[in-house]
């Protein structure tokens, strides 16, 4: 009997539910491997249990708290994919402001007919059994935890800073061009993919088990950034990250 599989989205923008419809060189080995029973990205069919259910998104209703609740009770394994899911990421910026405020600042004079309220992530409300991390997710990633959980092991999550790989990758380190980086304290795994694209690490996957924040604020404002930018740096995608 193959795996049943559900994807569920949440408050995102559901592009790491993209990612793995993107994985199209190893979507026939997933369809021959997990039996996909509900996935709203991609079919119309429904189900009542699911022995894997990923998850996309924050959770920033009332009713996400009682939708991700119920669907704890149905799964055998539950599995944030992506940084909204797996830290609240860019969705937990609004918490910084009142919720009557952000729901007129994006619906107006019709916002009394929305609710909501502060982002929070997946294991903020419930239980969890590993988590994805990325914004979006890397399609590799995916696959391997796939193929570990399959295997009957425990996936293995990666724990060194972006830093690390960014050296194997060869790049010249930005700080030496003048710019500033989280890969010092972020959770690799993505290959130092901005950087080598000519870009800087914003800490998408949010930081490792013990990151070195002391000595990470030092550098950046070593490096010139305010107390301000730091903290704007260091919130974009992990403002709620153990605080709600
Ligand atoms: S983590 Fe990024 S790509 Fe994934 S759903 Fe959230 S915003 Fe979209
Ligand atoms: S560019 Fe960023 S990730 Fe690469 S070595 Fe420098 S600080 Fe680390
Ligand atoms: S380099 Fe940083 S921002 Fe870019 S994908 Fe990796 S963790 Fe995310």
């Amino acid at each position: 009997m193959k795996p049943k599989v559900a994807v569920f989205d949440f408050t995102c923008c559901e592009g790491c539910e993209l990612q793995i419809l993107n994985c199209e060189e190893e979507l026939a080995d997933l369809l021959s491997a997990l039996d996909f029973v509900e996935f709203r990205e991609a079919m119309t069919e429904k189900a009542d249990y699911y022995d894997i259910a990923f998850i996309d998104g924050a959770c920033s209703r009332k009713s996400e708290m009682a939708r991700l609740k119920d669907i704890r009770k149905r799964a055998r394994m539950v599995i944030p994919i992506g940084a909204c899911a797996c830290m609240g990421g860019v969705n937990c910026l609004k918490n910084y402001y009142p919720m009557d405020e952000v729901l007129r600042s994006e619906y107006g004079e019709k916002a009394e007919y929305y609710e909501t309220i502060p982002a929070r992530h997946v294991s903020a409300v419930i239980p969890v059994d590993f988590f994805i991390p990325g914004c979006p997710i890397v399609k590799k990633d995916f696959i391997r935890v796939v193929q570990e959980i399959l295997a009957g092991r425990i996936p293995y999550q990666y724990n060194d800073p972006v830093c690390a790989e960014c050296k194997v990758a060869g790049n010249v380190c930005v700080f030496e061009k003048g710019m500033t980086c989280l890969g010092p304290i972020t959770r690799g795994g993505c290959e130092a993919t901005c950087i080598t694209g000519g870009a800087v690490c914003w800490g998408c996957r949010g930081f490792i088990d013990k990151p070195n924040i002391i000595a990470e604020k030092l550098i950046l404002e070593q490096a010139g950034l305010s107390v301000e930018e730091i903290s704007k740096r260091f919130n974009l995608f992990n403002a709620c990250k153990d605080r709600i």
